[in-house]
């Protein structure tokens, strides 16, 4: 089937950070960016407040559509938490189990921020990676975050470089990352969401002069979350669905994780295709379907690439050009990963066979 006549692509930006918190810019100017860059949707997080929100922010601003969560964390400034569709901020100097229970029960899209960062090179810029893994309250988790893997991967020796090229500082997602992300979709859903955590503040790293290392511009030209939803929100000649609806397919398709991340650096992955044939009908990304029929799987993207197919974390086939189809009656936890020029570029969300 091509999945044209059902499902419709937005192109999203997550994980942003404007004046309201330690952003550069203010929203408006910022959703004004974006819409030169062939972005459909942002999602706002700034630290520990919905006060844009309250100011009427979350709409749409000519084509952009604007929603507006927040990042929480705890006392230590660990744990990171973007949190979406809440109508009020979560307390503070709560743990990370309260908070992401409170997001929870509050009708929240919670996700994982930057889980698994390890950085060392400076002490004013320490690492903030997340601990409470015991929980199941979360809704998804950040698979790949732009700006932890441009720090992580800094040094005195490249620093000039990365901040000279900062799209060819952005290689793969953290492996820890992706491996405890199939083990949690064996046992229920998980979304994978790309986050850019763009801040595009001056910073002042290894003792050199504050370096503006990410302008919005740039930033958005990286990790893109692409959603698959039931509506257009937009429609060949402008018109956009209305506010409310259009918020509503984007928090639909990403709760249900029909979506991919694009490291747009490496090319435009619109049109990516991810599905699965077999007695239960077409499934694509984020659904769970019972065992007990043959499964043919089809990944097809929209220019070449190095096409791997994992299962339960295992590359069990690749192929280099533009689609792939394997056929299985095995249970699994089964994604995709494209690569391009050796460095990751696409990531769907998995299929689950039960
Ligand atoms: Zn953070
Ligand atoms: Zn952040």
């Amino acid at each position: 089937m091509s999945r044209s006549g059902k499902w419709h692509e937005s192109v999203g930006a997550v994980h942003l950070h404007s004046d309201f918190s330690d952003g550069a810019l203010p929203i408006p100017e910022i959703a004004d960016i974006a819409a030169e860059m062939d972005i459909d949707f942002l999602m706002f997080s700034d630290h520990n407040t919905l006060e844009p929100k309250r100011r009427g922010l979350e709409c749409w601003h000519g084509n952009i559509l604007v929603l507006i969560g927040c990042e929480i964390n705890d006392p230590d400034d660990r744990n990171h938490y973007l949190a979406f569709q809440i109508d009020r901020e979560i307390e503070r100097g709560l743990s990370a189990y309260t908070y992401v229970r409170q997001v929870h029960e509050a009708g929240g899209f919670g996700v994982i921020a930057h889980p698994s960062e390890r950085r060392s090179f400076s002490d004013a810029y320490p690492p903030y990676p997340w601990t409470a893994w015991d929980t199941a309250d979360f809704d998804g988790i950040e698979i790949w975050n732009q700006l932890s893997e441009w720090i992580e991967g800094v040094t005195r020796a490249n620093i000039a470089w990365r901040i000279l090229h900062p799209l060819r500082s952005i290689r793969f997602p953290v492996w820890e990352t992706l491996e405890r992300w199939d083990s949690l979709n064996r046992i229920r859903r998980v979304v994978g969401i790309g986050g850019i955590d763009v801040h595009a503040h001056r910073i002042r790293i290894l003792g050199l002069f504050p370096v503006q290392i990410y302008p919005y511009k740039v930033q958005f030209r990286s990790i893109r979350t692409h959603v698959l939803t039931e509506k257009p929100i937009r429609g060949l000649t402008g018109e956009v669905l209305p506010f409310p609806e259009a918020e509503d397919q984007i928090f639909r398709a990403l709760r249900a994780g029909h979506c991919f991340i694009v490291n747009r650096a490496l090319g435009d992955g619109r049109g990516f295709q991810f599905r699965v044939e077999s007695g239960a009908g077409i499934r694509i990304m984020g659904d769970r379907i019972p065992n007990g029929s043959l499964h043919t799987f089809h990944a097809e993207v929209p220019r070449p690439g190095r096409i791997r197919l994992l299962r339960n974390g295992q590359v069990i086939q690749t192929e280099n050009g533009d689609r792939l189809i394997h056929e299985t009656r095995l249970p699994g936890v089964y994604r995709i990963e494209v690569l391009r020029r050796k460095r990751g570029w696409i990531y769907s969300n998995p299929i689950v066979i039960e």
